[in-house]
This record gives structure tokens, C-alpha cells and sequence, in this order.
């Protein structure tokens, strides 16, 4: 058990301890350079239209390769940024390197999509966050309507009060929100009208559960995209892996889907060639 003790006098629990805390620090050490180095990157994943397999936004989703622990997820970087006080300076970089993206698709002459950007908890509760994000926009040139600020429904409603101002000051500048993760937390429907967001991202666990039988799931997703078309919300399904789960959420009239049934997340020039140049997906029909 890890109470007994290994031949050094750790035992497997504290070396498995130790570990993780000594790759939190590699990580925590690598952030620290990670913007200057260029080893920080955006990929993108296309959102499309569920009756039309048109192209209609994608997802700026973080990536970051560490020269000795190569690639590390999202989940795991973000959580180190945000307990070694970093989370701050590296949302800056995603917003502006999203920004530069946009200006750079667009001064090639590229159709304009709207880039969803992911915020985490820590970043939501910073008091400067409306005045910095519109800040970074503004020097890039870009135009505010073109950035969809993604936060999780927990997120969200942890304090539903506050989010409803800043969701407001954030709409004044011209940004568009989503709720993200959406049928995993706890939401209030008092405050979900109250937020007045674009979007509402249903979570992917509702998704996959629609291939096992899934008549419960169904049920809950018709619930879920009702509810959203009842608010004036735009309904997305994420995590879409099935032809039959994207045409099963055109027939309950989701309006967009993604998921790696459509498309992976992809680095610029990929998804520049594949999604912004490329055919509409096919879709079942
Ligand atoms: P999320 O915002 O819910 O993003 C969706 C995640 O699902 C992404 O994982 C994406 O690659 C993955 N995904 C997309 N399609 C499918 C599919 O069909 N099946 C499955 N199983 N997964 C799919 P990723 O890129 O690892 O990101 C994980 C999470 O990390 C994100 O969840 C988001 O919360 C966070 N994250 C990513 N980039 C950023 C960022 O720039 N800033 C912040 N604050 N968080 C980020
Ligand atoms: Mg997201
Ligand atoms: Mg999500
Ligand atoms: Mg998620």
C-alpha cells in the first residue's frame, strides 16, 4: 500500500508525488520562456453550420511543446499558469496571437470567421479583463465582433451576479460570449437569460452518449437546444466524432457542430489550406 515503505525510504506514493510535483515545476519553469521562444502555438478548429457544412468560426485552442516533456495538454499548462500567477500573461498572448491570425487571414484577402477564444477561471475573475482584452483588439486593428470569449458554464455561474456585469461591459465593446461545457454544471435559468450570450456549447459527454442507445441523451439534447432557441441562443455541439451523432443533431436542430468527426484542430497554414479555402464539409444528410 502507499503507506510501506520503498528500498530509498519513499514510498510509491510519495515518489509518485514527487514526480508530479517536479513536472509541474519543469512546466511551471518552461512557461516562463514559452511566448519569447516561439514553443507557444494556437491551433484552430472549424465550427460549421449544421445544414450547410459551411465554415462558420473555429476555436483558438492552445498548444505547447516542452523541449524535454514535449507536447503538453491544454488542461494541464493552463492549471500550472494559473497557480504560478502566469495565467494573466499567457491569455494576453492567445488573444493577441489570435488577433494577429485574423489581421493576417485578413490582409491576404481570406473570408473573414469569427475565433472563439477559451478563458479560463482564474483570467474571469481579473479585474482588468474587459479594459485588457479591448485593449489588445484595439492595437491590433481588429474587429471586437470577431472574437467569441468561451467560458464554462461552472465558470459562469460560480458568481452568476458578477458574470452578468461583466458579460454586459464585455458586449459593450462589441464581443461575443458562449458558454462552454454546457449540461455538466449547475446552471440557474434565471441568470442563463441574464447572461444574453451567443452561444451555448453542448458538452461533449452529451454527445458521445447519443451512439449507446442514447434515448436519454437525445432527450436531454432536444431539452438543451430548446432551451437555448427559447433564450435567442445559438445551439453548437463539441466533441461530434459520428457521422450518425451529426446527423442525429441536425434532425434536433443544433445549429452548429465540431468535433473531430469534422475536423481536428490544426495548425494555421492547415487550417487555412483545409477550412478557410476548402470545400464546405459534407455532411449526412
Ligand atoms: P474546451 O474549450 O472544451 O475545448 C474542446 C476540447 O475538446 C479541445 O481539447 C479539443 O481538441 C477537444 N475536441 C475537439 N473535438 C473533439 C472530439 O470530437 N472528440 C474529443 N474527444 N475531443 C474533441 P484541448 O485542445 O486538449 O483543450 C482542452 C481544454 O483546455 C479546452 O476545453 C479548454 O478548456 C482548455 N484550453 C485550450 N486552449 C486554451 C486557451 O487558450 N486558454 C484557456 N484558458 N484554456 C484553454
Ligand atoms: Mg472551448
Ligand atoms: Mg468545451
Ligand atoms: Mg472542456
Amino acid at each position: 500500500t502507499a503507506k510501506q515503505c520503498g528500498r530509498n525510504g519513499y514510498s510509491i506514493y510519495d515518489t509518485s508525488m514527487r514526480q508530479r510535483a517536479e513536472r509541474a515545476l519543469t512546466i511551471q519553469r518552461g512557461l516562463l520562456t514559452a511566448i519569447e521562444d516561439g514553443s507557444l502555438s494556437l491551433h484552430f478548429q472549424s465550427k460549421y453550420d449544421a445544414r450547410t457544412g459551411a465554415i462558420v468560426g473555429a476555436e483558438a485552442l492552445a498548444r505547447w511543446t516542452h523541449p524535454e516533456l514535449g507536447a503538453v495538454p491544454p488542461m494541464e499548462f493552463i492549471a500550472v499558469a494559473e497557480r504560478s500567477g502566469q495565467i494573466g500573461r499567457i491569455g494576453e498572448w492567445v488573444i493577441r496571437e489570435a488577433c494577429r491570425q485574423i489581421e493576417d487571414w485578413r490582409e491576404r484577402g481570406l473570408p473573414p470567421i469569427r475565433i472563439a477564444i477559451n478563458l479560463s477561471p482564474l483570467q474571469l475573475n481579473q479585474p482588468g479583463l474587459v479594459d485588457t482584452a479591448a485593449r489588445i483588439v484595439a492595437e491590433a486593428g481588429s474587429d471586437p465582433s470577431l472574437i467569441m470569449f468561451e467560458v464554462t458554464e461552472s465558470m459562469a455561474m460560480e458568481n452568476a451576479e458578477r458574470t452578468t456585469l461583466m458579460l454586459q461591459n464585455f458586449r459593450t465593446r462589441g464581443f461575443e460570449f458562449a458558454i462552454d461545457d454546457f449540461g455538466t454544471g449547475y446552471s440557474s435559468l434565471a441568470y442563463l437569460q441574464k447572461f444574453q450570450v451567443r452561444q451555448l456549447k453542448i458538452d461533449r459527454f452529451f454527445i458521445q452518449a447519443l451512439d449507446e442507445g442514447g434515448t436519454e441523451a437525445r432527450a436531454i439534447i432536444a431539452a438543451i437546444i430548446e432551451l437555448a432557441h427559447t433564450l435567442a441562443m445559438e445551439v453548437v455541439a463539441e466533441g461530434v466524432e459520428t457521422a450518425t451523432q451529426a446527423e442525429l443533431l441536425r434532425t434536433l436542430g443544433c445549429d452548429q457542430v465540431q468535433g473531430y468527426y469534422l475536423s481536428l484542430p490544426m495548425p494555421p497554414d492547415e487550417f487555412e489550406r483545409r477550412c478557410l479555402l476548402g470545400a464546405p464539409v459534407s455532411l449526412p444528410l
